[in-house]
């Protein structure tokens, strides 16, 4: 099939499926993006430009790929699945604006989790210039993926990540809600959190069960002192391990002392049968500093 058909089409899509005999792998979380509006829709919300320095997770087929080095993005990809670097070496575009695929684009075989940015981007970005994340992201690890990214020390520039819905909601969520919990308080210390596209589970093959949502998160000029990052987003999933559970209760493997924790409470200004999400990002904070950082 011709090349000038998006990859991101449900026609190029499929013919792509059927020459590689592409199985979708549940267990790696691939559900490919079928609708070419909301690819382009992802790479404007990411604001690509001209030799924009961008790391895309999970490159699948290279629908989203595709798209980001048309914008003139240079993309280095991680990804897992084996069967994939030839189908991406084989329908890329063989040339991008005068330059080789390679020069503009590097896949490496590596769980996204288990990245060295610094020595994996050498050579190939500048580091000393902001770095674009933009990722369809595989959901059955989203969560980790945004703290790994969110504890990373690399020059972002924004992250713009496609997620379930239901977890993009727990990104902008306020304290007294149910969706209110670590990783909306990993995030929203580090980063401005922005809606910019939902997209129905019909853009999909195979279609997931649920709508996904587009958020941008931008690092904030003014982050709060968290101190160490790891270890306030460690305390913040301890005081939440069971959130039915009132603070002081949750507290009591982290500040055996009752004396010492009802203090601790008692100085966050908030009555002793406080829950967990109802208590103000500032507040975490406080309680992070009162706990020693463990080696
Ligand atoms: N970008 C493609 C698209 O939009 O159609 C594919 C997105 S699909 C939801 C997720 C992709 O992440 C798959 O290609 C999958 O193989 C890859 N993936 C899964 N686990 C990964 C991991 N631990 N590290 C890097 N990539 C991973």
């Amino acid at each position: 099939m011709s090349r000038e058909i998006p990859i991101g089409s449900a026609v190029r899509t499929e013919a792509i499926i059927n020459r590689y005999f592409v199985r979708a792998k549940k267990n790696l979380g691939q559900n490919f993006l079928v609708d070419v509006d909301t690819i382009k829709g992802i790479v404007e919300a990411a604001g690509v430009q001209a030799d924009d320095q961008v790391i895309e997770i999970g490159p699948g087929i290279g629908s989203l790929t595709e798209q980001l080095l048309l914008a003139g993005a240079k993309v280095f990809a991680y990804e897992v699945d084996e069967n994939l670097p030839q189908i991406l070496q084989n329908e890329l575009p063989d040339q991008i604006n005068g330059a080789s695929l390679n020069e503009r684009f590097k896949l490496l075989m590596k769980d996204i989790l288990k990245a060295d940015f610094k020595n994996d981007l050498a050579g190939f970005f500048d580091l000393n210039k902001p770095i674009k994340v933009v990722a369809n992201l595989p959901y059955y690890i989203t969560t980790p993926i945004i703290f790994f990214l969110n504890q990373a020390e690399l020059n972002f520039a924004s992250l713009t990540l496609m997620m379930q819905k239901e977890v993009a909601a727990r990104l902008s969520a306020q304290p007294n809600s149910k969706e209110y919990g670590p990783l909306t308080i990993a995030v929203q210390t580090q980063m401005s959190v922005q809606d910019a596209l939902t997209v129905s589970h019909n853009s999909f093959v195979p279609r997931p069960k649920v709508d996904s949502s587009v958020v941008v998160l931008t690092p904030l000029e003014n982050k709060p002192d968290v101190g160490d990052v790891k270890h306030f987003n460690w305390v913040v999933k301890m005081c939440f391990a069971q959130r039915r559970k009132t603070l002081n209760n949750n507290l009591k493997n982290l500040i055996p002392d009752q004396t010492v924790r009802e203090q601790l409470i008692d100085a966050l200004g908030v009555d002793a049968r406080v829950r967990p999400e109802q208590l103000t990002i500032a507040q975490f904070i406080q309680i992070a500093r009162a706990i020693p950082v463990s080696e």
